[in-house]
Order: structure tokens, then C-alpha cells, then sequence
């Protein structure tokens, strides 16, 4: 019921060259079972929307400013994204609430207004490796949950992912089992606060080190429904054999 979601975080990285990579992965994948997303910087939006335009790839921004217009110099706004020819943005995502000190209702109030200009956001959670260690790792993905995701959030405009910081970047993951764990807490709160419908519909990626080789172990973790990935998105070589594991 949920369509399976493969999204790629180019984060800093890509200049115009890149956009052979987003070339050569529509011509992988003419006709995936799966949705693919692709999130380039800012810069390169509008030309990897054009060159989409016929793939069923979509593309989407890193973050936007939670009002559309207005005296806020370096920013980008929801419009302007959507604009750009953008369908998505990933909000809170760990290293924006590190390094631009984003708070979760910072981040509630961008999602908002991504759902209002038509986008969807895909909203990320996760603990630190000294959460996690503290058994703390429940706590905070509750908190960053319920705060980060606005009461605006339905199954077509929000999607959840959960990367734990630790794992970002790293090459180290965590288990199945602690990846099920959270996965099934996310859905569960979701359907609390939701309802079944919106909260069974609510995709919930992982991300962290997801790679063509622990692709599948993921994908077959319960209430996975595909995976945010960074580094191993930048190159079709690494990112469609993971697309390939998720259909
Ligand atoms: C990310 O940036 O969201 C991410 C998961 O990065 P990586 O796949 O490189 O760990």
C-alpha cells in the first residue's frame, strides 16, 4: 500500500558535471516500481529538473525557509523550490539541526510550509551515538517526532526518516533488529496521532551507510519503505543497484 521510496542527498557536492550521473540514472531506471528521488543543491535544481522532465524521477531541495518570501539573505524558500521544479525537500535534516542549530519546531514550521506550496517534505529524526548509548534513542525520536511533524502531515505530503547520527557518513549502521525497533515505534506513534489511515500511510525511510551491499538486509526490516542516502546517491554506479534491492 505504501510505494516504496529511494531517495538520494547529494548534500554539498555536485557541480554541473554531476548532472551525467542523474542523466545516466534515468536511463538506468525508464520505468521503476519503485519512486526515486533525487535532491541536488540548490544551484543544480533547475537544470536536473529539466533533465528529468521525462524520467519518472523526481527531484527535490535540502531544506527551505519556513516563510516564502522576504528579507532573508542565503535562504531559500518553499516556493522558490517548487519553482525551481522541485516536488520535495528534506527538512531537520542532522546536519542542519548541528551545524544551523534547527530545532524541531523550527523544522515543524518549514514543513508547514512545504505542505502549503505543494511539496513534499521528508522530515528526518534521529539520536546521537551518546543517546543512543544512554538508551535514550526511543526518547528522542518520540520528542523529534511529535514535534517536527506538523498536524498538516498526511501520507502524500510528509514522509519520516530515520537516520541515526552515528550512521551518517560512518559506514556504521545499526542492526536490523535496532532499525525495526525504531521503525516500528515511529509507526506506531504515528497511528496514535494520526489515525491508522494517515499514520500507515506516512513512508518511513532509513538512512545512514546505506550501501548496494546492506541494501537488502534493510529493505527487508519491517515498516522500512525505502532509504535517504547520502553518499552512495552521488554516483548511478552506487545508487542504482540500491534502487535495484528496494523494487
Ligand atoms: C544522509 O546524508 O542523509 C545520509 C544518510 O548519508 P550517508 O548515506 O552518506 O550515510
Amino acid at each position: 500500500m505504501r510505494r516504496k521510496l529511494a531517495a538520494g542527498n547529494w548534500k554539498m557536492n555536485g557541480l554541473r558535471a554531476a548532472l551525467s550521473e542523474l542523466q545516466a540514472l534515468a536511463r538506468a531506471h525508464p520505468d521503476p516500481s519503485v519512486d526515486i528521488l533525487v535532491c541536488p543543491p540548490a544551484t543544480l535544481i533547475v537544470q536536473a529538473a529539466a533533465l528529468v522532465a521525462d524520467s519518472p524521477i523526481q527531484i527535490g531541495g535540502q531544506d527551505c525557509h519556513p516563510q516564502d518570501f522576504g528579507a532573508h539573505t542565503g535562504d531559500i524558500s518553499a516556493p522558490m523550490i517548487q519553482d525551481s521544479g522541485a516536488t520535495s525537500v528534506i527538512l531537520g535534516h542532522s546536519e542542519r539541526r548541528e551545524n544551523h542549530n534547527e530545532s524541531s519546531a523550527l523544522i515543524r514550521e518549514k514543513a508547514r510550509t512545504a505542505h502549503a506550496t505543494g511539496l513534499i517534505s521528508v522530515i528526518c529524526l534521529g539520536e546521537s551515538l551518546a543517546q543512543r548509548e544512554a538508551a535514550n534513542t526511543l526518547d528522542i525520536i518520540a520528542g523529534q517526532l511529535s514535534t517536527s511533524v506538523p498536524d498538516t502531515a498526511t501520507g502524500l505530503n510528509t514522509v519520516v526518516a530515520y537516520e541515526p547520527i552515528w550512521a551518517i557518513g560512518t559506514g556504521l549502521t545499526p542492526s536490523t533488529d535496532q532499525i525495526g525497533e525504531v521503525h516500528d515505534f515511529i509507526r506506531t506513534r504515528l497511528e496514535k496521532r494520526f489515525g491508522s489511515g494517515v499514520g500507515l500511510s506516512i513512508r518511513l525511510l532509513y538512512g545512514g551507510s546505506v550501501k548496494p551491499d546492506n541494501a537488502a538486509d534493510i529493505f527487508a526490516v519491517s515498516n522500512v519503505d525505502g532509504a535517504l542516502v547520502g553518499g552512495a546517491s552521488l554516483k548511478e554506479s552506487d545508487f542504482s543497484p540500491i534502487i535495484k534491492a528496494l523494487e
